[in-house]
């Protein structure tokens, strides 16, 4: 990764370097012909001003005027306004024309082997107030001309790039150094701690913490993941043992009591064989419950929806209820306008009894059970409260999950596996509600199912 992150950089730097050059050299070529065209303008105007000092030509200040400008690489060539020759560069020494124009051709191929450049000239007319005195033909070795000054002035400015871009790679190199250092410890922690976590350690947790905000949030992932992990593997465990002691005691009630039968112990007497059918029956109930999950948790998504009056629902299902309430001595009271949903009557009416059985299970002689109905523009609200044990606060979080029960020392005949309200939530979440639960212990439980009406 290092190695690649190297080349990487090296080539960032070499291409910025690259780019910095071109861009530096283009300019700079620009500013040396504005410096040119500034250079005519001024040759042009001394010439102008000569004519106005002597209202004439003097050959004398214009000869020095050509030679200077011969010295900074321009030829003059002045004729005055009938096309009379006044001073000519090439006539007064073109020797050091041509050897000036050679050494130049010659310093630029140097520099830039293949420079197209040649000499270029350009016609200015001279003026002495609005009128035309003469022209002045300003030739030169274009399209540029880089001189010494110029060439070292540019090799500085390289130099400097080669060691900006130098100094660029080699922080580049040591803040990817750093930050690979910083980043490889964790990753390789991680990927030990998942490598565990798949091999069945879910208390494998990654205890280090990183300064990288994307690294804190894989670690954090991977330990969640092996909190749900362990908590599916307990709950797994719980199962397993549930699932036998549930099953061990009616079987054992049943096979001491048919052995005591069989070996004459015991009459088969109606009383007998009365307690060996309920222990069936509750056998059955489990086994019905286990099928009923599975098949709720299969069959989530197929929904028979149909409308109805939930609160007339709600009142049939209580009516069938009267009596076991009545006879544990339990207040059952309902409270609701008419209110029309859109939903699986069957699966409701299945969240319904379970809510309802709950509270009947969990509720006291003495207490009472209050089912209401609330309905909003979009939703309805079925509220089933209890004034019976409650929940210890640890236990919420997790009622809902497969086979958890609160109480686990209570008689087994109380209640089921710890899969009613598995199926409850199962059924709701189906119908895009929601289902919350508040409770007191020793004072009593409140479920609120919320539907939507559509
Ligand atoms: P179970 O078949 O054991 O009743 P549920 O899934 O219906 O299973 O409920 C899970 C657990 O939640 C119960 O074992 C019980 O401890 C607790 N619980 C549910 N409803 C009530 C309630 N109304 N009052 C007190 N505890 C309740």
């Amino acid at each position: 990764m290092s190695f690649s992150y190297a080349v990487i950089s090296l080539l960032l730097v070499a291409v910025i370097s690259f780019c910095i050059n071109v861009l530096l050299q283009s300019q700079f070529q620009n500013y040396v012909i504005k410096q040119r065209e500034q250079k005519n303008s001024d040759i042009v105007g001394i010439i102008e001003k000569q004519y106005n000092a002597f209202d004439g030509w003097n050959t004398g200040v214009i000869a020095n005027i050509g030679v200077n400008a011969l010295e900074q690489g321009v030829i003059v060539k002045l004729k005055s306004e009938d096309g009379k020759t006044v001073w000519d560069a090439t006539v007064h020494n073109n020797g050091l024309c041509v050897q000036m124009l050679t050494h130049m051709s010659q310093n630029m191929n140097s520099r830039y082997p293949g420079f197209k450049g040649g000499y270029e000239q350009k016609v200015y007319s001279v003026k002495a107030g609005s009128r035309e005195v003469g022209h002045v033909e300003l030739g030169y070795y274009g399209p540029y001309y880089f001189t010494d000054n110029d060439i070292a002035f540019l090799n500085s400015i390289n130099t400097i790039l080669v060691w900006a871009g130098v100094f660029s790679l080699v922080m580049a190199l040591l803040a990817g150094a750093f930050m690979a250092k910083r980043m490889s410890g964790p990753i390789s922690k991680s990927v030990k701690a998942a490598g565990q976590i798949a091999k069945g350690n879910f208390k494998q947790r990654i205890t280090e913490t990183s300064g990288t905000r994307e690294m804190a949030q894989l670690t954090d992932t991977i330990n969640h993941l092996a909190d749900s992990l362990e908590e599916q593997e307990n709950l797994r465990k719980r199962m397993a043992a549930d699932v036998a002691h549930e099953l061990r005691t009616p079987l054992a009630n049943l096979q001491s009591s048919m052995e005591a039968m069989i070996d004459g112990i015991w009459e088969p007497s109606g009383e007998r064989l009365e307690s060996c059918h309920e222990e069936i029956i509750r056998l059955n109930r489990l086994v019905g419950d286990l099928e009923r999950l599975e098949r709720y948790e299969a069959e989530n998504a197929s929904l028979t929806v149909s409308e109805f009056d939930v609160s007339e629902l709600i009142r049939h299902i209580l009516h069938n209820f009267e009596t076991e309430f009545q006879r544990k001595g339990v207040a059952l009271s309902f409270e609701g306008e008419p209110e029309i949903i859109r939903a699986d009557r069957d699966k409701i009416s299945q969240v319904i009894t379970n809510l309802v059985s709950n509270a009947l299970k969990y509720t006291p002689a003495g207490g009472h059970t209050d089912v209401r109905v609330r309905g909003t523009e979009h939703a309805a609200e079925l509220i089933v409260s209890d004034s019976g044990k409650g929940i210890p606060s640890g236990d919420i979080p997790y009622i809902f999950e497969r086979f958890y029960r609160a109480d686990r020392s209570r008689n087994r005949m109380t209640g089921g596996l710890g899969l009613g309200l598995t199926i409850t939530k199962a059924i709701v979440e189906a119908h895009k509600g929601t289902i919350i639960v508040t409770s007191e212990v020793d004072r009593g439980t409140v479920f609120a199912v919320c539907l939507p009406k559509s």
